[in-house]
């Protein structure tokens, strides 16, 4: 009995990896058509400031709607993106889209910072700089208002090339944030040299901040560690008023999450920043004037 158990475990398990392999595999195939058929697309994110609660921009997030696969979600696709290297397309693409939306808000009146995702494969690449200034300058977009996200595990698969990178990068005047920070190996000796503006605290600290104590012994740290050296701290994955509540007691400087917005479409971005976006900053205000 226990032997049947077993081997239909066994098979089950293989039943699943193959379907998980088959659908790899479809991924991989479908990668390079995605774009001509134009299956990507971009929500949006909104980044605030802690303190105030005033929406400072926003992070472009890639979408991939796929006719058979489905929704096809970043975390699946990107890394499978980068081993085939059609990571480069998509992260072209990316950059476009991204401006031509920054560019066409600044127009309706949106001043909006934008930020974008890098992977390691894009920083490798020589035209990478190149690329994004004759993208800002085409759009007359001020530097300035770009950040470029890289993770910290992206940054360190080659800390030096990186380095060398991110500097290219901010003397064109754009921002860099590394992402998912504490989930990576940056050591503080490295952190201390790497040329960047900002920390993204990853999600994993901030989801249960209002009630786990260690959680909140590391945000207060790292904010700290941050500020000494010069960096903004942003905490990502906020879901509760609680979250945000310690978050600002704790003076971090830009938070991000569920509980402001889920990532959306341009069109209901721009609807959330005329209807939500106002009550949150009233709701902030009523609750100071009662303390
Ligand atoms: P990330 O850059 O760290 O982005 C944050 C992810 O967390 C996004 O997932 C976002 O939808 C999700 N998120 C935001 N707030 C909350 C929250 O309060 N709770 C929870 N549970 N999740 C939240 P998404 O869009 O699925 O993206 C996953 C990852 O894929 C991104 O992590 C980023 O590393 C990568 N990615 C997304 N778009 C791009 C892109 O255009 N280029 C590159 N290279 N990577 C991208
Ligand atoms: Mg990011
Ligand atoms: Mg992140
Ligand atoms: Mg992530």
């Amino acid at each position: 009995h226990a032997a049947h158990q077993q081997s239909s475990l066994w098979s089950e398990y293989q039943a699943g990896s193959d379907e998980a392999y088959l659908r790899r595999l479809q991924i991989l195939q479908a990668l390079p058509e995605a774009i001509e058929r134009r299956d990507l697309h971009l929500h949006y994110q909104p980044k605030l400031a802690s303190a105030s609660g005033q929406v400072l921009g926003v992070e472009a997030l890639v979408r991939w709607q796929h006719q058979q696969l489905g929704v096809v979600r970043p975390d699946e696709f990107i890394p499978l993106a980068e081993q085939s290297g059609d990571i480069l397309r998509v992260s072209r693409w990316v950059v476009e889209t991204a401006l031509n939306q920054q560019q066409l808000w600044l127009e309706q009146g949106y001043k909006l910072h934008m930020a974008i995702n890098l992977s390691a494969v894009d920083l490798q690449s020589e035209q990478l700089v190149e690329f994004i200034q004759a993208q800002l300058q085409q759009r007359h977009l001020p530097p300035q208002q770009l950040t470029l996200e890289v993770t910290e595990s992206a940054v360190m698969a080659d800390p030096q090339l990186a380095t060398a990178r991110l500097q290219q990068l901010r003397a064109i005047g754009v921002k860099v944030a590394l992402d998912d920070f504490g989930t990576g190996y940056a050591s503080l000796a490295q952190l201390k040299q790497l040329p960047i503006d900002e920390l993204k605290l990853d999600q994993s600290f901030i989801r249960e901040l209002p009630t786990n104590s260690q959680d909140q012994v590391i945000v207060h740290s790292t904010l700290a560690l941050a500020h000494a050296l010069g960096l903004q701290l942003v905490a990502e994955g906020v879901e509760e008023a609680a979250a945000w509540q310690l978050l600002r007691d704790f003076d971090c400087d830009t938070v991000q999450g569920y509980y402001f917005s889920r990532p959306l479409a341009a069109p209901e971005l721009i609807h959330w920043l005329q209807q939500q976006a106002p009550q949150l900053q009233q709701a902030l205000q009523q609750k100071e004037s009662e303390q």
